[in-house]
Parts: structure tokens; sequence; C-alpha cells
């Protein structure tokens, strides 16, 4: 078979492994518009589940992955000073630079031929030259847009702005940190994914966001300003831009996921907010999803029906709790009137897809003290 895939992110490159892994003889090759190490973004998370989904879809790159990981078990949400950790929650992170490193070695090792530099502007041409086009091409999806028709595509912007930064202060469990000034409330969502280096994200609503002046701000005074918001919990150390811009966050979902022998898959396909999981996460799992469909049919409409047919109630339960977690922190200024401890349990439990019940299974003491009221 010949593949032609447009996009090298973490979807396209595990789609490419795993078909080739599964048969040497397809041709597949990857079209993308940046180089081998131009990236963008910091760390990307894994729960213990999409690891064991990883080690089973393909144990070399998995054993290379998990070389380079930080692991922890604890969320901690700091409010009005105090840090309440829950336990019991496995994830890990590592930088994404290295986990497309990792998968561009493994797609080479196995043939998969990569053309950086290559920005593709005409897909006819590439889908009428190949027995299936794998438009991996990410939240702003150049083939998504050229068969909107075909797709049908919904598109919601929604009104919190977000920033992606760096910081070597290391946070040992995703922290969920709220801070308030004049201008309103902000959140941050934070983990190590090195040994030296940490994401943070800062998440605001639109009233904030105005208040504070950031549509007049630069880039480094945008850097000052979020910087001191979060002062106490950078402890000195500074946040670390990578071209780091306010974005709202596009929740991406399509009626129709191919036609003919176009599909979509990762953020092309869908999104989920980022404060559930990471994006990565979901579209190395659509490319598992998908090569294993072609497994089962070697007819192409006939794996692609398939992979419609079983990927997306996953994907659309998956969408539906992070809408609730989304929901969440674009109201997050009516919790801030709880305790620390109930802010917690209501963080913990805002997807509708953890009971009280599950988290005295997680962390009983948490739930102890939940249910005492203490604060620390
Ligand atoms: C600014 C920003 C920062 C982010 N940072 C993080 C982070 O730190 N951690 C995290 O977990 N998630 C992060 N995300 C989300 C994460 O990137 C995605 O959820 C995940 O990477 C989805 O994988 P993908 O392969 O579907 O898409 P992507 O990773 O977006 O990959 C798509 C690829 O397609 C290429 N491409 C697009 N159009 C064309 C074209 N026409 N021709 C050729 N190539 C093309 C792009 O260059 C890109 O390499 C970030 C997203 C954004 C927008």
């Amino acid at each position: 078979m010949k593949i032609n895939i447009i996009g090298g992110g973490p979807a396209g490159l595990y789609f490419a492994i795993l078909m080739k892994k599964a048969g040497a003889s397809h041709q597949v090759k990857i079209y993308e518009r940046n180089g081998p190490d131009d990236t963008f973004g910091w760390g990307v998370v894994f729960s213990g589940k999409t690891l064991a989904n990883l080690r089973a879809a393909d144990e070399v790159s998995h054993a290379e992955i998990t070389k380079q990981f930080e692991a922890w078990d604890n969320v901690d949400v700091v409010h009005r000073d105090a840090k309440i950790s829950i336990h019991g929650n496995s994830f890990s992170g590592v930088a994404r630079l290295q986990l497309l490193k990792i998968l561009q070695r493994r797609a080479e090792q196995l043939d998969v031929e990569i053309e950086f530099h290559s920005e593709i502007h005409d897909v006819e041409a590439l889908r009428s030259d190949c027995d299936l086009l794998l438009a991996a091409d990410g939240v702003n999806s150049t083939v998504r847009a050229r068969y909107a028709e075909q797709f049908r595509p919904e598109l919601d912007v929604r009104a919190n702005r977000y920033i992606w930064y760096g910081t070597h202060q290391l946070f040992h469990g995703l922290t969920l940190t709220f801070r308030e000034n004049s201008a309103g409330v902000f959140a941050a969502h934070s983990y190590k994914f090195s040994p030296t280096t940490s994401t943070f994200i800062v998440e605001c609503d639109p009233e904030t966001w105005a208040k504070a002046g950031f549509e007049q701000m630069g880039s480094e005074e945008t850097l000052a300003y979020v910087g001191d918001v979060f002062a106490q919990d950078l402890n000195g150390h500074k946040l670390l831009s990578n071209n780091s811009k306010w974005i709202n966050f596009l929740l991406v979902k399509n009626r129709k996921w191919f036609f003919e022998n176009v599909v979509l898959i990762g953020d092309a396909l869908h999104t989920a907010h980022f404060s559930i999981g990471s994006g990565t996460k979901l579209a190395m799992e659509d490319a598992i999803a998908l090569a294993d469909s072609f497994q089962e049919y070697l007819d192409v409409r006939d794996a692609l029906v398939h992979f419609e047919k079983t990927r997306r109630p996953v994907i659309e339960d998956y969408q539906a709790a992070a809408f609730e977690s989304m929901r969440w922190f674009e109201n997050a200024a009516q919790y801030m009137n709880l305790s620390p401890i109930e802010l917690a349990y209501v963080l913990m439990t805002r997807s509708g897809r953890v009971s009280y019940e599950d988290l005295m299974k997680r962390d009983p003491d948490f739930i102890r003290r939940y249910d005492r009221r203490d604060n620390f």
C-alpha cells in the first residue's frame, strides 16, 4: 500500500511506524513543513494506561520514551498559599522534542521516508498519488479545510486565553495553582517533564485578560507580568518563552472522519482541553486504532469505516469529560471562595468521571481530610 502522510507530529510519525511494523512492503512517506529539530511546546504527559498502550503497540519506541520520563502520582492544588496533594494519579512527562526525536529515529529505522521542510499546499495532488492520505497536520489542518464539505468540521473558539511557558522551577506532580490580583483569577497548570524543566501553562478568562492589559503588552512585558502573578510559586525562577503567545483554545470536532481515501487523525480530527491530559496521548492512540483497523481489513474503505466506528465513541466520551473540565476552568473565578480542601475536591471531580468513592480508593487520607474540611 502507498501511504502519504501530511504532518510529522506524534500522530503522523506513530502511524507511519505502526504501518511499517505491520508490513514492511508498505511505502510510507511523511511530508513535514518544519525541520527535524524545530518544535514548539514543552512537555507532554501520558497516563499509566496510555503507556501500556504504547508498549503493546511498539516496545522499541516505548522503551526509549520511558527512559526519558519524569513520573509522579500526585495532583497538587495550590490555593490561598496552601498546597493540597492528592495521590494515586499516575502520570509521566517527557519533552515534546525528545518524543519527536525518538519517533523520527524509529520511523527512519523502519524505512519510513520523511521529507522535512516540505509544506503541502496542493493536497489533491498528493491524494491522487496514493492509496491512503493521512491528514495528521494538526489543529489548523489544511486537509480538513480543503475538504471541509466532506468532513463538515465544527470549530468552537473558546473565550479563555492561555499561554504555554516553561520554567526551571520543578513541579513534582501535576500542579494546579490559582492566584488572584486586581485584574482577576489566573490558573497555572504545571508539571516537570525533565530533570531540569517544567511546563507552565497559564489560563485566564477574557475579562481578566483585558483588565490586565495584555493586548497592549509585548512578549517580554507579558512574561514579566505573568511571572509576577506566580512569583511565590516560581521560587525565583524565570518563566521561559518558546515563541509563547496567548491563544484561545480551539475545540475541534468533525461530523465525518474520512472520505474516499483521506482520513483525519490527532488534532486535525479532534481536540480536548489541555486540563484533562494531553492531545499527544489522543493523537498516538488514534494512530494505534487506525493501524489496528488496517490489520483487520485490507480494503482502505473498510478499514476507515472500522476506525471511525470503533474510535468515535472513545473520542466522544473523552471530549465530553474534557468539555466539563474546560468549562470548570472557564468559570474558575466562581470557586475561589472555597477553602483549599474544598477546591481540591471539586477540581478532582470536575469532569464527572471521578467520584468520591474513586478518590477514597486512590487517596483515603485526602478524603478523610476533606470530610473534616481540613485546610492543610
Ligand atoms: C502552541 C502550542 C503548544 C503546545 N504545547 C504542547 C505541550 O507542551 N504539551 C502537549 O502535550 N501538547 C501541546 N500542544 C498540543 C499538542 O501539540 C497536540 O495535541 C499534539 O501534538 C497533537 O499531535 P498531532 O500529531 O495531531 O499534531 P501536531 O503535533 O500539531 O503535528 C502536526 C504537524 O503537521 C505539520 N504540518 C501542518 N500543516 C502542514 C502542511 N500543510 N504541510 C506539511 N506539514 C504540515 C506541523 O508542522 C506539525 O509538525 C500544543 C499545541 C500548541 C498549538
